[in-house]
């Protein structure tokens, strides 16, 4: 299968994006928690979804991070555009579906305010808390939204992510995600420069610290496990989202090298194998995606119908 060349959206890369998302999730699933040096003495380089039974869940089955990507595509298709007040509407039906799979601590409280009561626009997380990756995890379908219109991606992701994450940071690391994601939909993502682009989008932020931080170890062609290391792997946005853009640019020509090296740094492996995937897959396309993974993700037909119901309301743009 060819690499999509073409110029402008193209439906492979939207699915490609959304199901490479909810595949490096997957992959990271029972990794979530582990330290890269565990993760390495007990599988070596994971390159197969594997079962958690201490999760009760199953090889290929996802977490929070797709759980709430796709309750974003959701509304965006419902409602054919960005809609706050509905796009937390589908968050909450999922909080109160106790299908949790590793909610995050200001997910949780913000769904509480909901719950009471609050508006889209007053119910994030304010304080160090917030500034953690559950809003840049579960953004890539406003990238795709808004992939022609960087001004408008710019005022989508910030509502959204603050619904959770009432923090300049985790608005910072939604930014730089979608950005790249958007970039690649459309076909015009160049890996030599994407870091660089992407911190002029983002503005002076520490999430822009380290992505710079993450262009010198390209440049310097570090040890990959190395620079994981230093870039770090934890919940906090920075790293998860520096760690995920890094394990993009090492091989962006090769979703899986990407993606098994992004849930090998461990930790916080759901969300970096996510984030990683969402970009690589946006990036490569779907096809690009190895069938195994395709086949064997979790409610793949679903999110493959979303991703193109997204696109569609693109295309008519
Ligand atoms: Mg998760």
């Amino acid at each position: 299968m060819e690499m999509p060349e073409k110029k402008g959206p193209v439906l492979e890369r939207f699915q490609g994006c959304m199901l490479g998302l909810a595949v490096g999730d997957a992959l990271g699933m029972p990794l979530e928690g582990m330290r890269a040096s565990e993760i390495r003495k007990r599988f070596g380089r994971v390159r197969d979804f594997l079962d958690a039974p201490w999760r009760m869940l199953a090889a290929g089955q996802w977490t929070d991070d797709t759980k709430m990507a796709l309750c974003q595509a959701r509304s965006i298709a419902a409602r054919g555009i960005f809609d706050p007040e509905d796009t937390a509407r589908e968050f909450l039906a999922w909080y109160e579906s106790r299908d949790w799979r590793g909610i995050g601590g200001a997910t949780y409280e913000s769904m509480r305010r909901l719950q009471e009561g609050a508006l889209a626009s007053e119910s994030g997380m304010r304080g160090e808390m917030a500034a953690g990756n559950g809003a840049a995890m579960r953004i890539a379908p406003l990238g795709l939204l808004d992939c022609l219109d960087l001004e408008r991606l710019r005022a989508d992701v910030e509502a959204s992510a603050r619904i959770t994450h009432d923090n300049n940071e985790a608005v910072a690391g939604s930014l730089a995600v979608a950005y790249a994601v958007a970039r690649a939909a459309r076909g015009d993502l160049e890996p030599s420069t994407l870091i660089a682009d992407a911190i002029s989008f983002i503005g002076p932020s520490k999430v822009a610290e380290r992505l710079e931080m993450g262009q010198r170890f390209l440049d310097q062609d570090m040890d990959a496990g190395e620079a994981l290391a230093r870039l770090g792997t934890g919940g906090y946005v920075v790293e998860t989202v520096a760690s995920a853009l890094y394990s993009f640019l090492r091989t962006p020509r090769d979703f899986e090298e990407t993606l098994t090296l992004a849930v090998g740094g461990g930790l916080d492996a759901d969300t970096t194998g996510a984030i990683a995937g969402a970009i690589s897959g946006a990036y490569n396309g779907l096809y690009y995606i190895p069938e195994r993974w395709r086949e064997g993700v979790e409610a793949a037909g679903e999110i493959l119908e979303l991703a193109e119901r997204v696109f569609a309301l693109v295309k008519a743009r």
